[in-house]
């Protein structure tokens, strides 16, 4: 048996140290690394499950091609010769006809080491296709924190553990960041409170002190509420801000007068006593963290809700205080510089740009020109896509080119005229930078690949040289692309040796604020004025009385894990969590298929009677393989592709339904 160091893929903040177990050529367990100073030894109860899934015998292990209608199913084995040359050939003729726009990769979060999660940027550069606007998750959250504090690096995680008052807003870090929690739990020993703020009862509030339940999407309200009554109450940090914060009297005089406690109540729900607690709760913390999660960026004001969050700290001083500040990601400095992976200078021309949360319209929209071939790689788009039934109608047109590099039949290869048998990250190289916590961390290929799979940078120089490209970077192996990507961090002498030794080394943030002004900027030019614009009273509200929230679930991530029927049993399959009295209004009986619908589509989820969830509120947890779902569809099917008031991103936490029983 032999034992190696290597760091899981998968898109969760924590990006654990792992140790991978090998007998004969097979992995025997994945457990987790006890060198690695964050995650420190345990991982998820999802990743145990690994081996099942490397040796599964439902992996692609050959190039096929589709044999039968889209969507069938039905593929004969091809040899990567043959598959290439189709590739090359029917691209080469929609060039011709198109122009290369007519080509768009979609690719997301299906691994996320450096190097194999951007591996097709240089190539589609090079071949002038469109280019994949990528906002399916954090766009809105990256720009609202950006709108406050530039590209300053988010407070370290590490320092929860000095915080006496730690907030968690619109996270639930027990199911998605568990060693975050775990360091939360370390500052509770000490005396710290812990105080969740989200719109229903989470895992993670099951262990706070105190759970503010807020009206969904309504988060930016609640900040501007704690702003009002922080000023009001005399509890700002006058010397901090007048050192290191600009806009803090026009934000005072213009904008927070119009929230006082009780006008906050009424637009978030949270009681006026219940607001001012916070404000002076947060304002007498020696040292308050601020864990802020992606939930509430993912609605049509996610960008002010995560700006005004952000805002919090400036107020009282604890981005100065050790144990202080706000985490929204790690990754919002900028400390791996991409370019020599990504190739920007590869553009011989702008392109236009397709965002992928309006992939169904990109696929079945009159656009110029039309997109005539998709190539989706480490990303299921046909699972986990807002407007699915657009985008499956989308999938299933015949004049579509498609190709799918994956390592099973997914909802999405289903579709696909050509699939190329992709590997896991035991079986390439690659480096990682988590957006949890400050660790990078490089991860060997372990195994050979099974069968013909290859990674993704492999197989975009497959694709460079069946194109004719003759740029250097596509004859680079995974192993010097790493080291090219590593060349460019700046890290002393001894983190690159411990690196090199593939241990995990701490980069360090820049001294200061990253910001035009060199400070905290509360109102910055060209932003909005900071603010909250309730619903109103919309026909589709009266129509879809629930709102509905698509919460991340416990046994899977995103639509990985959506094959292990034994992770699938854990989490209860496809269900939709209802207040009981809602569930007594509509007739809802616990344990029973009820179609949950709007105007997009329906689907078919199990009801699960919880007190957790406030009335008028729903909760979907988790996204489902379609084949999985009872009548073929998931929850995206009701999912629309409005975006986001900053960055473009997607709304999955803001649409409205209606719940009906079978
Ligand atoms: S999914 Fe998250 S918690 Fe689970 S092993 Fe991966 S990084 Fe660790």
């Amino acid at each position: 048996m032999a034992t190696y160091h290597s760091v899981c893929p998968l898109d969760c903040p924590d990006t654990c140290g792992l140790l991978i177990e090998v007998n004969d050529g097979r992995v025997t367990k994945v457990s987790g690394d006890p060198e690695h100073p964050y995650t420190r030894g345990y991982t998820c109860a999802k990743m145990r499950h690994y081996p099942e899934l490397i040796h599964s015998p439902e992996r692609v292990l050959t190039p096929l091609k589709r044999s039968g209608p889209k969507g069938s199913g039905l593929f004969t084995p091809i040899s990567w010769a043959e598959a290439l040359e189709t590739i090359a050939r029917r691209w080469q003729e929609i060039i011709a006809t198109y122009g290369a726009e007519a080509i768009l990769p979609y690719s997301y979060a299906g691994v996320m080491g450096l190097l194999q999660r951007n591996a097709g940027h240089a190539f589609f550069h090079r071949l002038g296709a469109s280019e994949l606007q990528r906002t399916i998750c954090s766009p809105a959250a990256e720009a609202g924190w950006q709108q406050v504090l530039g590209y300053t690096w988010g407070s370290d995680p590490e320092t929860v553990v000095n915080a006496d008052l730690v907030i968690i807003w619109g996270m639930n870090p027990a199911s998605t960041s568990i060693h975050f929690l775990s360091l939360v739990q370390q500052a509770r020993q000490k005396g710290a409170r812990l105080i969740v703020i989200d719109a229903y009862r989470t895992r993670t509030a099951a262990v706070a002190d105190e759970v503010i339940l807020v009206r969904p999407g309504s988060d930016a309200a609640l900040a501007l509420g704690v702003m009002h009554v922080l000023v009001a109450a005399g509890l700002v940090d006058s010397g901090y801000i007048s050192t290191h914060v600009s806009g803090y009297e026009e934000l005072r005089a213009k904008v927070l007068p119009d929230y006082p406690p009780e006008k906050v109540a009424a637009l978030t729900g949270v009681p006026p006593a219940t607001i001012i607690n916070l404000a002076r709760a947060y304002g007498r913390a020696r040292a308050p963290f601020i864990r802020i999660g992606y939930g509430l960026s993912r609605h049509r004001q996610g960008g002010m809700a995560v700006r005004l969050i952000a805002s919090l700290p400036a107020l009282v001083g604890a981005y100065g205080k050790p144990g202080g500040g706000a985490l929204q990601s790690s990754g919002t400095g900028s400390a791996v510089k991409l370019d020599v992976l990504t190739r920007p200078d590869l553009r011989q021309r702008p392109v236009r740009a397709i965002n992928m949360v309006r992939l169904g319209r990109a696929l079945t929209e009159a656009l110029e020109p039309p997109v005539m071939s998709l190539y989706v790689y480490h990303g299921n788009p046909a699972t986990v896509a807002p407007d699915q039934n657009r985008v499956l109608a989308g999938l299933r047109r015949e004049d579509l080119f498609t190709v799918v590099h994956e390592r099973f039949l997914t909802d999405t290869a289903l579709y696909a005229d050509i699939i190329l048998p992709a590997t896991f990250f035991i079986e390439q190289e690659d480096l990682y930078r988590s957006y949890g916590h400050y660790y990078l961390q490089r991860s060997p290929a372990i195994l050979p690949p099974p069968g013909q799979a290859k990674s993704n940078w492999q197989t975009f120089c497959l694709l460079a040289q069946a194109l004719g490209f003759s740029e250097d970077i596509f004859r680079h192996s995974e192993r010097e692309m790493v080291e090219l990507l590593i060349q460019e961090i700046p890290l002393e002498q001894g983190d690159r040796k411990a690196l090199a030794a593939g241990r995990a080394v701490k980069l360090k943030p820049p001294q200061g604020f990253v910001t035009l002004s060199g400070k905290i900027e509360l109102m910055a030019a060209g932003a909005k004025l900071p603010g909250y614009e309730p619903p109103g009273d919309h026909e589709l509200n009266r129509l879809y009385p629930f709102h509905l929230l698509t919460a991340p679930a416990h046994f899977a991530l995103n639509s990985n894990f959506g094959q292990l029927s034994s992770l699938r049993e854990r989490e209860g399959g496809p269900q939709i969590l209802v207040n009981p009295d809602d569930c007594r209004k509509k007739g809802l009986v616990d344990g029973t298929l009820a179609e949950v619908y709007n105007q997009r589509g329906s689907c078919l989820l199990k009801v699960r009677a919880s007190s957790d969830v406030p009335p008028g509120v729903a909760v979907a947890p988790g996204v489902w393989w379609c084949r999985h779902s009872p009548g073929g569809r998931d929850i995206n099917s009701v999912i629309g592709d409005d975006l986001t008031d900053l960055g473009g991103g997607s709304t999955f936490y803001d649409h409205r339904v209606d719940i009906r029983p079978l």
